[in-house]
């Protein structure tokens, strides 16, 4: 298993500040996410979404609204060859104080559980946030920022506790990015 473990909203899709998406009219992939996730398909990865939605605990939207949405994006991400491996999410609220909300790697650990243990120094996780370098980086995993979601701007990052390995500007570089660095270790 070759997994890359990928944030959803900021990364494949597109991040709202002060709103979740609730429906799939409200969903927009960010302009290179087909082109990255079929690139990281067709090298052979096994994409895993680790995601967030806190929105579901908020009782802003369904589990089912949130399965719809899954759904109509694998369909339309395998429309353009690229392939989704398995999805968790977090639906918890910050106060649930759940284990499996990012900054937390309870999710990664559920995925470990599910589906086997990986070579975790040679794996990625890609987000747009704070909270997602920190779940890498505290999961043993090496850490792409990409710039297309609530991270605008390099110097940003310089007050983080976890800074990434690699900052890029959209999912497509990153997997540029992992890519190369995967074959640098064969
Ligand atoms: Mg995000
Ligand atoms: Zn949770």
């Amino acid at each position: 298993m070759k997994p890359v473990f990928l944030d959803r909203d900021g990364v494949i899709s597109i991040f709202t500040p002060d709103d979740y998406i609730k429906k799939w009219s409200e969903f927009e992939f960010l302009p290179t996410a087909f082109e990255g996730l079929k690139k990281l398909t067709e090298n052979g990865f096994d994409i895993v979404i680790i995601s967030n939605q806190a929105g579901v605990g908020r009782g802003l939207f369904s589990i089912e609204d949130l399965q719809n949405i899954t759904q109509k994006m694998q369909q339309e991400l395998k429309k353009h060859g690229a392939e989704i491996y398995k999805v968790y999410y977090c639906v918890h609220k910050k106060e649930d104080d759940c284990n499996c909300r990012k900054p937390k790697i309870g999710l990664i650990e559920q995925f470990i559980a599910e589906n086997g243990e990986f070579e975790r120094e040679k794996t990625f996780f890609v987000g747009d946030a704070d909270v997602d370098i920190e779940t890498g980086i505290k999961s043993g995993l090496r850490t792409i920022l990409v710039l297309s979601g609530k991270t605008k701007l390099v110097d940003e990052v310089q007050s983080w506790n976890f800074k990434p390995e690699f900052i890029a500007n959209n999912i497509k570089e990153a997997a540029d990015i992992i890519i190369k660095e995967t074959k640098k270790g064969e």
